[in-house]
Formats: structure tokens, C-alpha cells, sequence
């Protein structure tokens, strides 16, 4: 009997998964792992079938050369001419392109794969003209350095030096594109050719969804889609749809006009008072924030300020000159024309089907607006345009099925969805502790006494190698301030960068590292410096943030369970997410510490539990304490 190509391509992918074939040079401690092999075939189905998939893959399965492989072949048999592969974390989408990706190269030689992130992070020439860098040697030191290195004007190459790199980003708003006198050597629009003309683009969610609002001018569609570390989209798709006004540079603008009077030379008093009601309007928004950093904005909160109105109007005023400043004149005014219609859609508007709130984020005022479905745009503007879509991750699955993201990222409730477990021996190398006796994380202060008596406890077991969780960053502090009695190294967020506390807790031995926020998930400490990880409270929203509150407000209002519709499924999740922080390797051991007893007391603590792999569970520290001396041979 003959082979078809489908056969055969089977058959390689077998190959590949059970010998090694392609990937042992690629994969140090290569070894055949079911799971991976299954989900390299099912993906290879569905991209014939063109039909979507969500694989849940745990840790360690090697999901993106699961994923690789069969777009490698896809593309070799002329299937289809593109994919892109789209992930949440830079560490993911660097890891992609620096590494793994490399492999279709394997399968179609000269391909070309590129990576692409969001604009701002590349350097615009117009900008470092206009800083005039010359007149500060200090800066015009380190710029000289960074041109002459640079090949693609990529501003990491700025990364630990003094010049902020948002003073020569891209800004969409500012950007003159055809009429910029550098636009044939702008750094920006090489990159968006060789982006519009590769075959395999990496890039994240954030810069994948902003282009599905204007019909993806820098991604090509039509192709296979990727999007790996699948539970984000759906925050992501709630930042890119919704709408942001940053009043701090709706004051810098009118102020530059004041000052520079280019485009506005009539009405220079409207121009003037518009400046100060957008001065009066920030402090008003900072009385209202008051100590938080986040707050709901509801009715006719704020409509006394016409802002919107004046705006338009100063935007009809403005003159476009001739010459050198034209171009600059008419992006002025589109400029005007953005902030009127951003202040209009988040303080006048009023749907059900959106939260506004003002926030504070490194001492600027933010205005924001965000849808609370953000699934139907994503059916709307992103899904139509892909005919293959992969959804994957190590946590997608919310107990014992895919509803909660099929549901919030709004796809077909036919789609299929399978879960790969992992080859990690959990069973042996685990063991998940629970302070039965812990006080509810509820009484805030009795709970921040005994974890400065708890943690302490457990970390000397350990002989520190600790990375312990918080939920929010003033129980941290709390626990902080009454810590006492460990003798091993401690880390404080808020200390340090993220990445330089993450490198230090790599590093230096026997070292602890206190967080909460981001460290929960998508970082990676394999081996000795991680083997205790303690999670002091189960991951719950805050139930007053406002788009969480907003959110189960209109669940309410649907007539469903918000707790158990929302707030239980998003904290499992984040919980997964956490756990996945221990084990980053076969050979890895640790003890799972769990310091909310409402894991055992509550109706809804199984849900967690089951969604951890299997591994033995105490109730008493003398077990981790044998657990701790066996795997130390102690
Ligand atoms: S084209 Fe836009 S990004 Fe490029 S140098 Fe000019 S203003 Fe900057």
C-alpha cells in the first residue's frame, strides 16, 4: 500500500517524538515523553482539519516543539504560508525565537522566522534629533554606543543604562510615518517590513491584539495561530480593547503648545484654559484616588469637566503650516482629536458592558475604560482571521473542564479541548503540607502574627531555598516587620528589580524570596535554590478592584453564581499557576506549603486540590521535616 503525505508526515512526527530524530542535538536530556508526541498528532490533525484545539500540556512536556514540528511540516507542504506564534511573557517569546523556533529551520530551510514586539520598545530617530543629545555629553556617550551596537534600534540594548528609554521610544501618536524626514532609515518601519514579509512571526498577545483592531497592518493572517500561556489573553484582550487616557501627557501636550506656540495661534485663551481645567480635572482625580490605586468611576462622576469639548474645538483651531511642520501639524491635531474621543467614551459614556476607573502607576494619572466580555471582540476581530488556532498552556483546565476559558475568550463551546498530564514524578519528588490549624487569612492582623511565627518554622526546615507567595504586597510588609529568628537570606520584593531579586535568588545559596503579583507565575528556578514553596493565601481577587467587582456585578445580574462562575475559576488558575513555580525539572523535589486552612474548611477547597497532580498531602510538619531528610539523604 502507498504512503499519502499524511501518513508519512505521521510517521516523522513519530520519528521526532519517539527516536529524537531532529530534536536530540536541540534537547539536552532528550527522552520520548507520551505527552508531547500526542500533542504534536493533535495539533497535526486540526491544522489538516482546519479546526481550533485547546491542549492543556503540564509542565515539562515540551510543549512548543509539540507545536513546532507540525507547523514546520504544515509549511513544507505548502499547507499554509504562515504562522504566528504568540505568547504573554517576553521570557517566552525570547526563549521561542533565540532557541526553540530554530528547529523549523530543520524542516524548511531558509525560512524566515522574526520576532516582533510592540513599537514602543524600538528607538525613533526623530526623537533623539529633537532631544538634541549633543548639548549632554553624558547621554550622547552612551547613545553613541548604542547606535554603533544596535542593528534593529531595539532599546533593550538601553537596558541598565541611565538614558530612560521612553524619551526616544515610538509613540503611535507622535509618529509623522511617510512625511518623517528619517522615515527611509527608521528603525521602526525595517522591522515592519521584514515582519510583513517572514513566514514564521513570534510575537505577544498585547501587540497581536492591537493589530487585529486595524486589520493587521504588521502580523500576516490567513496562517496558523499559536497562542501559548492561553489564560492571558483574556486579561490581555481586556487592556488592548478597552480605552486608555494618560492625563499626564494630555497636560504635557497642551503645555508643550503654550509654550512652543506652533499650530495654535488664534485662541490662545481656550488653548489656556483647557490646560487648566486638564490641570484642575487631575487633581480632582487624585482627591478621589485618595491612598488607592484604583478607583471605580460611576454616573455623572466627573461630567462637569467638558474636556472632550474643548479639545475638539482646539483641534479645529489648529493652523497646519507649510513646510518642515506640516506633518507635525496634522498629527497634532489627530492628537487633540484622540484625547477628545478617549475623555468623551470613558467619562460620558454609559454601558453595562464596561468598567471605567482611574488608577495611579508610577506616580501618573490613568483613566480607564474595559470591556467586561472580552471574548466577543476576540471572536470578532482576531478569531475570524486565523483558520487554525491552537490554545495552550500548563493552566487552562478550571477543575475538570476548559467552560471558564472557553467561555470569558469566547469561543465555540464545541471546540476540543484535551489535557496532557506531565512526566514529572510528582508523587515521589512532592509533598503538599496544609496548616489545618492556620487562623482565617480574613483577620488580617492575627494572620500577618502567625505567619511571622509560621514562615520561620518552615524556612529553617529547608535551610531557607524558599519562595514564598503573598497576595497582596501590605500583608508582605506586615509579615516583613514582625519576621524574626531566620538565619538564612531573605529577598523582599520591592528591594530590587524583579529580575535582579529573581538572579540573586538563583545564585546566592540557601536564599528566600518573598513576593506576591507577577512572581506567581512564569518564572522558572529549577533545581536546589527552590525546593520550599509556600503559598500563605489561596489567590483571590481583591473583590473591591473594579473590574473584578464589575465583573461579578453583571454575573449577578445575569442571574449566575458570580463566586463560582468567576472568582473560584480565576483563583484556580493563579494557584496552578503558583504550584507550577516548584517543579521545573524531573529531578526537582520540594514541599508545597499551603497556609490558608480554608483549603480544607471551605465547601470550595477541593476545587483547588484537584487541581494539583497527584501528590501526597500532610497535615503535620514532622512529615516534611522527614520528607526534607530523606531527600537529602540526611
Ligand atoms: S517614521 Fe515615525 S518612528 Fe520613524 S523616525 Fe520618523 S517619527 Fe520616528
Amino acid at each position: 500500500m502507498k504512503l499519502t503525505s499524511k501518513d508519512k508526515n505521521i510517521e516523522l512526527i513519530e520519528k521526532i517524538f519517539k527516536e529524537g530524530y531532529l530534536i536530540r542535538d536541540e534537547i539536552s536530556d532528550f527522552e520520548p515523553r507520551f505527552s508531547q508526541l500526542q500533542m504534536a498528532l493533535s495539533f497535526y490533525e486540526k491544522i489538516l482539519q482546519k479546526e481550533n484545539i485547546i491542549i492543556e500540556a503540564g509542565t515539562g512536556v515540551g510543549k512548543s516543539f509539540a507545536y513546532l514540528i507540525p507547523i514546520g511540516i504544515a509549511l513544507k507542504e505548502n499547507l499554509y504560508e504562515s504562522a504566528v506564534i504568540s505568547t504573554h511573557t517576553k521570557t517566552l517569546q525570547k526563549q521561542l525565537f533565540d532557541k526553540d523556533v530554530k528547529i523549523i529551520e530543520k524542516i524548511v530551510p531558509g525560512i524566515r522566522i522574526e520576532i516582533a514586539q510592540g513599537l514602543e520598545n524600538y528607538l525613533c530617530l526623530l526623537k533623539l534629533k529633537e532631544e538634541d543629545i549633543f548639548s549632554k555629553e553624558w547621554m550622547m556617550n552612551i547613545i553613541f554606543d548604542f547606535l554603533e551596537k544596535t542593528k534593529d534600534g531595539d532599546l533593550e540594548g538601553l537596558e541598565g543604562k541611565e538614558v530612560p528609554r521612553k524619551v526616544f521610544s515610538y509613540k503611535k501618536e507622535d509618529c509623522l510615518k511617510k512625511e518623517c524626514p528619517y522615515y527611509m532609515d527608521c528603525y521602526v518601519f525595517k522591522k515592519i517590513e521584514k515582519w510583513k514579509n517572514c513566514e514564521i512571526l513570534i510575537t505577544n498577545h498585547s501587540f497581536l491584539l492591537s493589530n487585529s483592531l486595524v486589520s493587521f497592518p504588521y502580523i500576516k493572517k490567513d496562517g496558523i495561530l499559536v497562542i501559548d500561556e492561553a489564560q492571558r489573553i483574556i486579561e490581555d484582550a481586556v487592556n488592548t480593547y478597552g480605552t486608555e487616557l494618560k492625563i499626564d501627557y494630555l497636560e504635557n501636550t497642551l503645555f508643550k503648545e503654550i509654550v512652543n506656540k506652533k499650530f495654535i495661534k488664534t485662541k490662545r485663551d481656550l488653548l489656556q484654559k483647557t490646560y487648566e481645567e486638564v490641570k484642575r480635572f487631575k487633581e480632582k482625580l487624585r482627591e478621589f484616588l485618595n491612598d488607592n490605586e484604583k478607583r471605580k468611576i460611576e454616573g455623572d462622576i466627573f461630567t462637569e469637566f467638558k474636556i472632550n469639548e474643548k479639545l475638539k474645538k482646539l483641534s479645529e483651531e489648529v493652523k497646519i503650516p507649510k513646510g518642515e511642520l506640516e506633518a507635525k501639524g496634522k498629527v497634532f491635531k489627530e492628537k487633540l482629536l484622540d484625547f477628545s474621543r478617549k475623555f468623551e467614551k470613558i467619562i460620558f459614556s454609559q454601558s453595562e458592558k464596561y468598567v471605567k476607573w482611574v488608577q495611579r502607576e508610577d506616580d501618573e494619572i490613568i483613566l480607564k475604560e474595559a470591556p467586561l466580555n472580552p471574548g466577543d471582540y476576540l471572536k470578532e476581530y482576531l478569531y475570524p482571521y486565523f483558520p487554525v488556532i491552537l490554545y495552550t498552556s500548563a493552566t487552562i483546565k478550571t477543575g475538570k473542564d476548559f467552560n471558564f476559558f472557553i467561555k470569558e475568550a469566547g469561543l465555540n463551546e464545541n471546540i476540543k479541548g484535551i489535557s496532557l498530564p506531565s512526566h514529572f514524578p510528582y508523587k515521589k519528588n512532592v509533598i503538599i503540607y496544609i496548616d489545618k490549624d492556620a487562623p482565617s487569612p480574613k483577620e488580617e492582623e492575627k494572620f500577618a502574627i502567625y505567619l511571622s511565627k509560621k514562615l520561620p518554622e518552615l524556612i529553617e526546615i529547608f535551610s531557607g531555598r524558599a519562595l514564598v507567595l503573598f497576595t497582596s504586597y501590605k500583608m508582605l510588609k506586615d509579615v516583613k516587620r514582625n519576621l524574626k529568628g531566620i538565619k538564612t537570606p531573605l529577598l523582599f520584593q520591592g528591594e530590587d528589580s524583579r529580575k535582579n531579586l529573581l538572579e540573586r535568588f538563583k545564585k546566592e545559596k540557601n536564599t528566600s524570596l518573598f513576593a506576591t503579583g507577577t512572581f506567581w507565575e512564569g518564572i522558572d528556578v529549577p533545581g536546589e535554590a527552590l525546593e520550599l514553596l509556600i503559598i500563605t493565601r489561596l489567590p483571590f481577587d481583591v473583590p473591591d478592584e473594579p473590574y473584578h467587582e464589575a465583573k461579578m456585578n453583571l454575573l449577578e445580574k445575569e442571574g449566575k453564581n458570580s463566586f463560582l462562575n468567576y472568582s473560584l475559576p480565576l483563583a484556580i488558575l493563579r494557584f496552578k499557576q503558583g504550584f507550577g513555580r516548584l517543579i521545573r525539572k524531573k529531578t526537582d523535589v520540594g514541599c508545597f506549603a499551603i497556609l490558608d486552612s480554608r483549603i480544607i474548611k471551605s465547601s470550595y477547597g477541593k476545587y483547588f486540590l484537584s487541581s494539583l497532580p497527584p501528590a501526597p498531602i500532610t497535615y503535620d510538619i514532622i512529615s516534611v521535616k522527614r520528607f526534607y531528610e530523606n531527600i537529602k539523604n540526611i
